[in-house]
């Protein structure tokens, strides 16, 4: 049984701060930055590619609530949510998880890509093969 699924069977403690019927949201023990959530699925559903209703639906659901919990307590009103799915995307606990990270002005995170222009040919061909 994965990590996830002993935290959601409660064999494993966990600083959950919201739960429903469907996901469990617990704090990364790890801590990215403050307030930095885990929402879990409660049924072993490896990643994006294997998640299903009502899951699916939950996890967002969850992920507002849980935003909105950080902003009334913390003062959260900067967040990133965040998946990795697979290996290559940085996947360590493959039981699909959604981060909910906050933001602060000092937190040294970057997700800004090196912007470049558009080569809409290249789009062009790629919108072709993924909307055919
Ligand atoms: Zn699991």
């Amino acid at each position: 049984m994965c990590v996830f699924c002993k935290i959601i069977n409660n064999e494993i403690p966990s600083y959950t701060i919201y739960e429903d019927e469907y996901v469990k949201c617990f704090l990364d023990i790890s801590q990215a930055t403050k307030g930095h959530t885990l929402i879990v699925p409660k049924k072993h559903l490896q990643d994006v590619f294997a998640l299903e209703e009502p899951f699916t639906s939950a996890v967002l659901n969850a992920a507002v609530k849980v935003s909105n919990l950080l902003k009334e307590k913390l003062g959260v009103t900067n967040i990133n949510l965040l998946n990795n799915s697979g290996s290559l995307a940085g996947q360590t606990v493959m039981h699909f998880h959604l981060h909910v990270l906050p933001r602060y002005g000092n937190d040294e995170i970057d997700f800004h890509q090196v912007e470049h222009e558009p080569d809409f040919a290249k789009l062009d061909e790629l919108y072709k093969k993924i909307s055919s």
